[in-house]
């Protein structure tokens, strides 16, 4: 890395991260992989066609060529998958021994190890993250999930001193397209460890890994029933929800349609956890190590695409260092490479629909006319499939759209800011509370931001770590419940005294 300064008056200061060679390219290898030209629901422990005869097209958002077929499960699908969860419950899973429960978890979690490559490569080729993320955060974070909890189940009593804990029966869950399978392992796991039975409902662009862990379930020899994973779109989750007898609903995604499910369940028994949108702060204050910073602010909007709820969207930078913190910034993501998900030096894949690409540049639009100042890298990207280069707003205030909505693609708002309680008040007057980020090399002032920012998780001179042992969730209209750790249990278990 270098200095370049270019000669004469008007010196222009930009680091320059460029070798005198490119990189050549790294593809993962697709030839290990065997998807089914057409995938029928997993339930009762066997793969079964849809009674509505319906079907609908998985593609690859990099090549927008179809991978396979899914089928579309309707209110009768839903129903024989509960009967079938319900009928696992009541005569198999809920009587079995806590330890026993235990061994199957681990072994559904030792088995994703063995087939971790061929799973990062296909939740790579159906959402279009890159191969170096979906290999080296999903898969072992989702592997880990498994292991954390099956090691709960027999130990639920300690966890829980002076009650007796209890399964709630079947749950209903319904995930999102941005980390398939890990969201899949966030629901199931937990709900298996405390002894419940689960529906599970993939996202309709992305259900390709849900269906290999089906596979999974039948090669860990899993009771018939125990998990019933159905595909399908909107209505298929709305089924589930409106299912009378289903216990509990666990829902990740969009904050309107959290909304939708919360009104459903209204006056209802059942009990539910939901995990939505968010927007979050990432604070930068003048006496952070800027360099790390930087990869903190890159790493915190940049990764999986801008795809991920606790996303660092909204850029705090002190203001009398945000002019060396943006041009660091700017060059750090000119350096950034967009292209072919299963490329090994791929940073930034395929945004995961044309829908999700529409929705992104739609918000770039709203950016420009509201007066930001837009900054977008001169990357190339491929010519088919869906891209959007990395991309900042500056000038920008509390009252933009682009800072006040979630946009869930890589695109950053920056504002800068003077005093600490000036940035705790930005940083709250929003209507989500999922997450944060503090850079500074002050414990003090950790302290005092962390525990003054509305939020569920907020990391401090790191972002996006995520471990199956710590509680995530959120406040406001990101949402209620936390999932992971033993916080995560409890969403499952009635406690008695
Ligand atoms: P995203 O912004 O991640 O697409 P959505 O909230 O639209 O978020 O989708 C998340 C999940 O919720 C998907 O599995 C989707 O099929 C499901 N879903 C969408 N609409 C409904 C609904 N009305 N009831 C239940 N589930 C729904």
């Amino acid at each position: 890395m270098a200095v370049s300064k270019n000669k004469g008056s008007n010196k222009k200061r930009s680091l320059d991260f460029s070798t005198d060679w490119g990189y050549a390219s790294a593809p993962e290898s697709k030839d290990h992989i065997q998807l089914k030209n057409r995938y029928d629901l997993f339930i009762n422990g066997k793969f079964v066609a849809p009674d509505s005869g319906k079907y609908f097209d998985t593609i690859n958002p990099a090549t927008e060529q179809k991978l396979s077929e899914v089928a579309d499960a309707n209110a009768n699908d839903v129903d024989k998958a509960v009967k079938a969860a319900r009928n696992a419950y009541e005569k198999v899973w809920s009587k079995m021994p806590a330890k026993e429960r235990s061994k199957y978890i681990y072994r559904i979690a030792r088995i994703m190890q063995e087939r971790a490559r061929e799973l990062a490569v296909i939740e790579t080729m159906d959402g279009g993250k890159a191969i170096r993320e979906s290999r080296d955060v999903d898969v072992p974070l989702a592997a880990a999930h498994f292991f954390y909890y099956a090691g709960w189940a027999d130990k639920i009593d300690y966890a829980t001193p002076g009650t007796k804990s209890k399964s709630l029966g079947v749950a209903g869950q319904i995930i999102p397209w941005n980390f398939p399978l890990l969201m899949a392992a966030w629901k199931i796991a937990p709900a298996l460890a405390a002894g419940n039975t689960v529906v599970l409902k993939p996202a309709e662009t992305t259900p390709l890994t849900a269906m290999k862990l089906a596979e999974i379930l039948q090669e860990a020899e899993l009771p018939d029933g125990v998990v019933n994973i159905i595909t399908g779109a909107g209505a298929t989750g709305a089924a589930i929800v409106n299912h009378p007898d289903i216990n509990k609903i666990a829902f990740t995604g969009s904050t309107e349609v959290g909304k939708i499910i919360q009104r459903a369940l209204a006056g209802t028994n059942k009990k539910y956890t939901l995990e939505l949108g968010g927007k979050a702060a990432n604070i930068i204050f003048e006496d952070a190590a800027i360099d790390q910073a930087v990869e903190g602010i890159i790493n915190g909007i940049f990764f999986n695409q801008g795809h991920v709820c606790c996303a660092g969207s909204r850029l705090f930078v002190q203001e009398n260092i945000s002019k060396t913190v943006i041009r660091k910034l700017k060059d750090r993501m000119q350096t950034l490479i967009v292209g072919d998900p299963l490329d090994k030096n791929t940073d930034i894949g395929a945004i995961n629909s044309k829908e999700q690409l529409s929705k992104i540049k739609q918000f770039i639009k709203i950016g420009i006319n509201e007066g930001g100042e837009c900054f977008q890298t001169e990357c190339s990207v491929p010519s088919k499939g869906f891209w959007c280069r990395p991309t900042l707003f500056t000038n920008v205030s509390q009252s933009s759209r682009i800072v006040q909505e979630e946009i869930f693609g890589p695109v950053l708002s920056i504002q800068t800011f003077r005093t600490v309680e000036e940035v705790i008040e930005k940083a709250n007057n929003i209507p989500y509370g999922l997450s944060g980020g503090v850079w500074t090399d002050k414990g003090s002032k950790i302290f005092k931001v962390t525990s003054q920012i509305n939020a569920g998780v907020i990391w401090a001179n790191t972002y996006n770590k995520f471990d199956p042992t710590s509680p995530f969730g959120g406040y406001k209209e990101s949402g209620m419940g936390r999932e992971g750790g033993l916080h995560g249990l409890m969403p499952y278990l009635h406690l008695e005294n």
